[in-house]
């Protein structure tokens, strides 16, 4: 059965993040959703990122009620920028060869920017969820990116909820609970996150 990877900088993990891979594990039969926070994400490099060990901790406790969700750490472990094409690569190396790598609408219009993104298309099949849902989201996801084979669609209702979106609410002191599960916010309040 396939494996569904799903990467991010989880600055925290949200409400968003598992529906997408709850959403992708039923409609695909994966067999189980990697969450891989990413160590040095490059591509966030303009703004100052909270350390790994806080995004890895509210990580677990957030699929920590999905028996099908796993912690991947590799990414973090690498010392330098991770990138995909990477991780892949060693997924592949180890006899996971059978992927499906699950991403937002915005992850995939980023993709061209990726290091290697044919190559990433080649090793793990795309699918994507409209973060959106609106009409010209739609018409965009249909151009599919310049990938020779368009990616896989994930059925998924819009959750209007992204990390910067939970970031400011707690900077401004609004509530966040149930945006993110509970043992997150709690984990944001315990260590003064986004203060
Ligand atoms: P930020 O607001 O800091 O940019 P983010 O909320 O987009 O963060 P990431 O950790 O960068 O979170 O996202 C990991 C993956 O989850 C990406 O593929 C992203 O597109 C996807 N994703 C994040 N939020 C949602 C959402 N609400 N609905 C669907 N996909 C989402």
């Amino acid at each position: 059965m396939p494996i569904g990877l799903l990467g991010g900088t989880f600055d925290p993990p949200h409400v968003g993040h598992l529906a997408l891979g709850e959403c992708a594990r039923v409609q695909f039969r994966l067999d189980r959703v990697c969450f891989m926070p990413a160590g040095d994400p490059w591509r966030k490099a303009g703004r100052g990122v909270t350390a790994a060990t806080h995004r890895l901790a509210m990580t677990n406790l957030a699929i920590a009620g999905n028996p099908h969700f796993f912690l991947d750490e590799r990414e973090i472990e690498r010392i330098g920028p991770t990138y995909t094409v990477d991780t892949l690569r060693e997924l592949h190396a180890e006899g996971m060869d059978d992927l499906i790598l699950i991403l937002g609408s915005d992850a995939l219009a980023d993709m061209p920017a990726w290091r290697e993104p044919d190559v990433i298309a080649a090793l793990a099949r795309p699918a994507v969820a409209p973060k959106g849902g609106d009409a010209g989201e739609q018409a965009w996801l249909a151009a599919q990116v310049g990938l020779d084979t368009p990616p896989l669609v994930i059925d998924m209702p819009p959750v209007p909820v992204s990390s910067t979106l939970v970031r400011q609410r707690v900077r401004a002191g609004k509530a966040v609970r149930y945006l993110v599960p509970e043992a997150v916010e709690a984990y944001i309040r315990e260590h003064g996150l986004y203060r």
